[in-house]
């Protein structure tokens, strides 16, 4: 299938939570996207060391994302070599696709002008901005964006791995099928 308008949702996933799932069934609500990409970083390069390895975060990212609305997770960032850069994802996509969206958290709006080509991809691509608790306004200089309107999911993967709770608080974090890997690859 080669979609005229596509979503792509990148990131870590380390793990994939209830916050990522909202984003991407408010996304999929908004009627304007035939297919949405979630893809999985191979090497974070903002991130730095200390995440799970790509195939696991993968194989939880299938776990949390398969059963939803016009969404299907991507290894092509895991399958190139060296960082992942969005940049060269959504290039591959504009092969076969008319129109690429990029779905981002409020929070990373900061700091897109910092991502790889970030001119380029200016040119190329809007954002579709989700909320995130305590963000105001979203201001974008320089994109073209706008605002995918949801209820804020207090969550971040940071705080499910520092505070790694037990398995009953789990259960208000992580979609189901994500906690079996989740605990049995945490360190
Ligand atoms: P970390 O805490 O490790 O930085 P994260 O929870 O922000 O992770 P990522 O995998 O880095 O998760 O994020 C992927 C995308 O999901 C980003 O665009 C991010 O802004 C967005 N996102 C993450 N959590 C939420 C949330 N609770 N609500 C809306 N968007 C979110």
């Amino acid at each position: 299938m080669t979609p005229a308008r596509l979503g792509l949702f990148g990131g870590t996933f380390d793990p994939p939570h209830l916050g990522h799932v909202a984003a991407l069934r408010a996304a999929a609500a908004l009627g304007r996207f035939e297919l949405i990409e979630v893809t999985v970083a191979g090497d974070p390069y903002l991130k730095g060391g200390g995440v799970r390895p790509a195939l696991e975060r993968l194989e939880m990212a299938h776990a949390a994302f398969d059963g939803l609305e016009l969404v299907r997770v991507s290894d092509r960032e895991i399958r190139r070599s060296g960082p992942s850069y969005t940049i060269d994802s959504v290039r591959e996509l504009l092969d076969t696709t008319a129109q690429v969206d990029l779905i981002v958290g409020a929070d990373l709006t900061d700091q897109l002008d910092g991502w790889r080509e970030a001119a380029a991809l200016r040119e190329l691509v809007e954002v579709g901005v989700v909320p995130r608790p305590g963000g105001g306004a979203v201001h974008l200089r320089g994109w073209r964006y706008f605002e995918i309107p949801m209820t804020p999911v207090d969550l971040s993967s940071t705080f499910i791995r520092e505070i790694a709770p037990d398995l009953e608080n789990l259960r208000r974090y992580l979609p189901e099928d994500v906690i079996p890997f989740f605990v049995g690859t945490r360190g």
